[in-house]
């Protein structure tokens, strides 16, 4: 049983510029069920090892990172040439199994071709439209992406070659993906939520030489024109010699003859059989660019090799999808969440999984769940964003439906607001089903910090380093923070799915990560989040490291006060801020979003700051409280608080092409 949620005002001395201050203490744990520890995979692999304890099983992995690292990458991958060497470390350059050659799409479906698994089902296609559902077997993708890679070829792509793709979240997405991997072009996927200038400049920034799109998209109950979206973003991109179109909504659209192509035209007479080109484990196999919460998109590259072998273990491990699970990771395939856990990770490991094309509240606040019910998923993976979006709507829409086919809940994204943790597991987990937090980025291209189906969980913490992992918090001077403390997320040791390079900008990839603590610790990666430890060495992520406020020297991480924000019964979502005092250094400012049909009171705005201040102590008590309709976000869903600040304060606000909802930020006063 669950403690009751108590939540402790700390003390704090004034610390250093890294540290900040400890202010939430969740004491409620929820242990995992017998169950589910004996049948999971790590408890397993642990059985084999002889390891009866999680931590000193994390802890063995790390001190035997090579050993840990070959095991997985012959379990989790069949390699064209097997690799001698695991690691070749010169920081800040990893090679990870530098001597083997392998091909990612040999993995995700050639692989399976070969066995019973070649009629199960990889992909259950839930368009926006309701009853537009495809089936798509491995076999299915492994045809399809065959004839697409000879399409390719017969244009002249060759590998190393870029190609951009702006698709929807449709199957082609992710045949239009694995149809790169397989003849070693990199590809570049962006959202298809984006606008045309957000897909011409990565383009152009690319070089690419082909840009695949198709016709139209739906989006509650309308159709987007991605085709002309596409066609304006890339009319001045020269790189671009070819458009393919798949087709989707059969919308008219803009044609340029003698440059785009049907999808359908180009593979009809295509073979369906095409090498998978082995690779050398380093040869790039995407750039994607990050959400730009914080600023100017970062253009990462990826490696084959290692990214092999990391996601489709970490999935493994801490979803612990089996044969006949039905896998939904609710994110979009335009970020990295989808590269990892819709795309490669659940192909490589033969899984079934959803693909859903449309908008969560189309036609109604019960799409979700219906989908839930209506193909029996059983592990269900999605943001703090959208759990919150649920929350707003209310219970009575997963009510309605029959969840009982889930066994095991995740997010990703953000912190989760310990609220919204409660709130998932009740109404969505039936009260009893345990949730991954995990913690990662572009970057790290898998999950990094993570519990395990094994760990005891705390609502609102990612828990430990994963196996594998070499995972602290530091503060300035480069010396881990004791239990208890605060400080900046940094990874001690490479991992194999790991960023190789920034494309195009060698500097800004050495100054953004590895600098900051590169004289006394050379290779340790800076993540750019902060986190605190606490008394038991779980992770609390705190924010990111420019978000972090300063009040009276404390430092304080802006979740925390959020979540104190959010854990008032009438408030959906929040934002936190720091504006500048003469005296305090910094106050909070809050924006809260309230429930639908709440009211705006004077009285409310003086009920939640009282209610922080108990929650988190006086000096955690936002100063103002502003209520606006929505939250500025990402379109990845992540709130844009630098842009708030901005907007706050008066400034410009910058960078802002990856905003998804412009008018909130209109919305925002000024307050100088
Ligand atoms: P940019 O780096 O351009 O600002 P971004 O960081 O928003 O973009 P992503 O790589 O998609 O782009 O997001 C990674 C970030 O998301 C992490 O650094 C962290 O701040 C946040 N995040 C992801 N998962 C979690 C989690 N489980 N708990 C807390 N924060 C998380
Ligand atoms: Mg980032």
């Amino acid at each position: 049983m669950a403690e009751e949620k108590k939540y402790k005002a700390v003390t704090y001395e004034k610390g250093e510029e890294a540290k900040t201050a400890v202010l939430m203490e969740e004491t409620r744990v929820f242990e995992p069920p017998k169950e589910l520890v004996e049948q999971s995979n790590v408890w397993q692999w642990m059985q084999k090892k002889g390891f009866t304890d999680e931590r000193e099983m994390r802890k063995w992995t790390v001190d035997h990172l090579e050993e840990f690292w070959g095991e997985m990458a012959n379990e989790y991958a069949d390699w064209d040439v097997p690799f001698k060497t695991v690691l070749d470390w010169q920081p800040p350059y990893a090679k990870w199994f530098p001597d083997g050659k392998i091909s990612m799409t040999y993995n995700c479906l050639d692989r399976h071709v070969k066995t019973w698994r070649r009629n199960k089902v990889a992909y259950i296609a839930v368009g926006e439209p309701v009853d537009d559902v495809r089936l798509f077997t491995f076999w299915d993708l492994y045809r399809e992406v065959n004839k697409l890679a000879n399409g390719l070829k017969s244009l002249g792509v060759e590998k190393g070659d870029r190609v951009s793709i702006y698709l929807p979240m449709i199957p082609e997405l992710s045949i239009a993906m694995m149809a790169c991997a397989k003849i070693g072009a990199v590809h570049s996927v962006v959202f298809s939520g984006f606008s045309a200038k957000a897909y011409g400049d990565r383009v152009k920034d690319g070089e690419s030489v082909v840009s695949i799109t198709c016709d139209g998209f739906w989006r509650r109950g309308k159709t987007v024109p991605l085709k002309a979206q596409a066609d304006e973003g890339i009319a001045d991109a020269p790189s671009v010699r070819n458009q393919i179109i798949y087709r989707r909504t059969g919308q008219d659209i803009p044609w340029n003859e003698g440059k785009d192509i049907w999808w359908h035209d180009l593979i009809k007479d295509q073979s369906r059989e095409c090498e998978s080109l082995p690779m050398d484990p380093e040869d790039r196999l995407y750039i994607l660019y990050t959400s730009g919460t914080t600023g100017k998109p970062k253009g990462i590259e990826h490696a084959v090799g290692g990214y092999c072998v990391g996601p489709p273990q970490t999935l493994s491990w801490v979803f612990d999808l089996k044969e006949d699970d039905v896998w939904w990771c609710a994110a979009d395939v335009g970020w990295v969440t989808g590269h990892s856990y819709i795309v490669y990770a659940p192909l490589q490991l033969g899984m079934t999984g959803i693909m859903y094309e449309g908008s969560p509240d189309f036609p109604d606040m019960g799409r979700w769940w219906k989908i839930i019910e209506d193909y029996g998923v059983t592990v269900l993976y999605t943001s703090p964003t959208a759990i919150r979006m649920h929350m707003r709507a209310g219970e009575e829409w997963a009510e309605k439906y029959n969840l009982s086919s889930l066994r095991l809940l995740g997010t990703v994204g953000e912190p989760i607001n310990p609220e919204a943790w409660i709130w998932y597991r009740k109404n969505i987990g039936a009260d009893k089903l345990q949730i991954m937090d995990t913690w990662w980025q572009t970057e790290t291209g898998t999950f990094a910090i993570s519990p395990l189906p094994i760990t005891p969980l705390k609502p609102g913490s990612a828990t430990l380093p994963l196996p594998g992992f070499g995972v602290e918090v530091l503060d300035e001077k480069g010396e881990p923070v004791p239990l208890g403390g605060g400080g900046n997320i940094v990874q001690t040791k490479p991992w194999p799915a790991m960023l190789r390079a920034f494309w195009k900008d060698p500097e800004r990839y050495m100054s953004t990560y590895w600098e900051y603590y590169w004289d006394t610790h050379p290779g340790y990666y800076l993540a750019g989040d902060k986190a605190r430890k606490d008394k038991d060495g779980y992770f609390w992520v705190q924010g990111r490291i420019d978000d972090v406020l300063n009040v009276a020297g404390h430092r304080i991480g802006n979740s925390e006060v959020e979540s104190a924000c959010v854990s008032y019964p009438e408030v959906a979502e929040a934002a936190c801020i720091g504006k500048p005092d003469e005296v305090k250094g910094e106050v909070i400012i809050a924006f809260c979003a309230l429930k639908a049909g709440v009211e705006e009171t004077e009285d409310l705005k003086k009920a939640i700051r009282t209610h922080v201040g108990e929650d988190l102590g006086k000096i955690a008590m936002p100063s103002e409280i502003h209520f606006v309709a929505d939250v500025p976000k990402t379109r990845s869903g992540k709130i844009m608080r630098r842009i708030i600040k901005s907007k706050a304060m008066g400034k410009d606000v910058g960078e802002t092409s990856t905003l998804s909802n412009p008018e909130a930020v209109d919305a925002i006063p000024t307050i100088v």
